[in-house]
């Protein structure tokens, strides 16, 4: 059994949680691949050291002297070490760091040596190999990740070490220089290891105990997800719940690798597992809730809308125009509904009704603003009679009212519209009917 474990910042943030990474990772034989992140906060004051990489090359780019900033990182790490007692000094690595900025060689090489020091680190204190990212992680000419490469590369590199330390968020571009996946992207080195190595599982550790049902900032003592699957958390992710980067879930996806979320703090709790597919049966009918504020309902009225052939390519063509992207998008048969982000809108009402006006000639375009969307997700659903009239009678009695309701052939979620205003306590309806009560 091969399990590929990645930590995040604030597992890693200091020599005490270094400890503790070190405790999970001997307590487990099969824990023989290791992902780390840079350090992340030790307090909710504290800042990051990624965001500290990006600050000192900003200087390093601007000409300024950027010494003083690149010493604090440096203290960051020394505390690591000698927290650890290891024999182990950066200086080297650090005068080579100074050298690249000071020739600005650039600004995802920078943000990488997070991540990179904290892999040497590691590996030393595990008694591990370091296996660079650069060496076995690639990116195409346009910027895009090469998974064919990087798999066979990754597999004959990782399959000659015995247990090895991979740093996160990087790999090299085209060119040969340093280019780094999007912010959070060790949860997608993570998933990338697991599939070259053939991991039975991608550990992905991190400070909570796995995905909650809902946002723990509205729903007091929101309870845990034990099984979900990839569809059903790309739905959620989607819509705001954040654990895990968006990305990571395909390269295990494709190798049908579960994915275990588990919390540092707290081993000895289950987590949540991410699967393919389960027939385990959920805990509630519903899988999770998550939801996002700001939308602008765009609605577009015409007597026999119906019967005109193209009429919706033509009205979607006037978002297209303006580069505006649509969310969803309800219909009835004399009108249709187009959701977008009211902060991408905003700037481009007027252009955007010119050109509805122009490519459909409608008879009404009335605009709504301040409305939230709540996707309600669970592969139960499907096989449950009478979801949807519990979520609406729920927000019925909350008083809230439901402005839209979208629900997918698939039968995975159901898509509501209510007022920013009523969002907060339209989760919380939903939550209690089907987890307080379990209806
Ligand atoms: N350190 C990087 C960030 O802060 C990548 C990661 O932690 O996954 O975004």
């Amino acid at each position: 059994m091969v399990k590929v474990v990645k930590f995040g910042g604030s597992s890693l943030a200091s020599a005490a949680q270094f400890a503790k990474v070190g405790e999970i990772i001997r307590s487990d034989e099969s824990r023989r691949y290791v992902v780390p992140s840079a350090p992340g906060k030790r307090n909710s004051k504290d800042t990051k050291v990624t965001d500290m990489l990006y600050a000192c090359y900003e200087l390093a780019e601007q000409e300024e002297d950027f010494k003083g900033s690149l010493k604090k990182i440096k203290e960051r790490y020394n505390s690591i070490i000698n927290g650890l007692n290891l024999n182990l000094s950066l200086d080297g690595e650090f005068k080579t760091i100074a050298e690249n900025f000071a020739n600005k060689v650039g600004v995802d090489y920078a943000a990488s040596r997070g991540e990179y020091l904290n892999g040497i680190i590691m590996a030393n204190y595990l008694g591990y190999e370091f296996v660079d990212a650069a060496e076995v992680i690639f990116f195409d000419e346009n910027g895009n990740f090469d998974s064919d490469r990087t798999d066979k590369t990754m597999t004959d590199r990782l399959s000659a070490v015995e247990r090895a330390v991979v740093p996160g968020f990087y790999g090299s571009a085209a060119d040969g220089s340093v280019k780094t996946f999007s912010r959070g992207g060790s949860d997608i080195t993570g998933s990338i290891v697991s599939k070259a190595v053939h991991a039975s599982v991608y550990e992905n550790w991190t400070d909570v105990s796995g995905c909650l049902v809902a946002d723990p900032r509205i729903v007091d003592n929101a309870q845990p997800i034990k099984v979900i699957t990839y569809r059903e958390l790309r739905e959620l992710s989607y819509m705001g719940a954040s654990v895990l980067h968006e990305d990571a879930i395909f390269p295990v996806r494709k190798a049908g690798i579960p994915i275990n979320i588990k919390n540092t703090n707290a081993p000895g709790d289950e987590g949540t597992m991410i699967v393919e597919s389960t027939c385990q049966k959920a805990d509630f009918t519903i899988t999770g809730i998550a939801g996002k504020k700001g939308f602008v309902a765009v609605s577009i009225d015409k007597d026999m809308m119906n019967s005109e052939v193209g009429f919706c390519r033509k009205a979607l063509q006037a978002f297209e125009e303006n580069g505006i992207s649509i969310e969803h998008m309800p219909s009835g048969i004399d009108t249709m509904t187009v959701f977008v982000h009211q902060e991408e809108f905003e700037g481009k009402e007027q252009q955007v009704i010119s050109s509805i006006r122009r490519l459909v000639n409608p008879d009404i375009i009335d605009l709504e603003a301040d409305l939230a969307l709540i996707a309600v997700v669970g592969r139960g659903m499907k096989s449950t009679r009478g979801t949807a009239g519990r979520i609406f009678s729920a927000l019925a009695h909350a008083n809230i009212n439901v402005k839209m309701i979208d629900q997918g052939s698939s039968e995975l979620n159901i898509i509501i519209g209510v007022s920013n205003s009523d969002f907060e306590n339209a989760i919380r309806a939903i939550y209690d009917i089907f987890v307080e009560t379990r209806l």
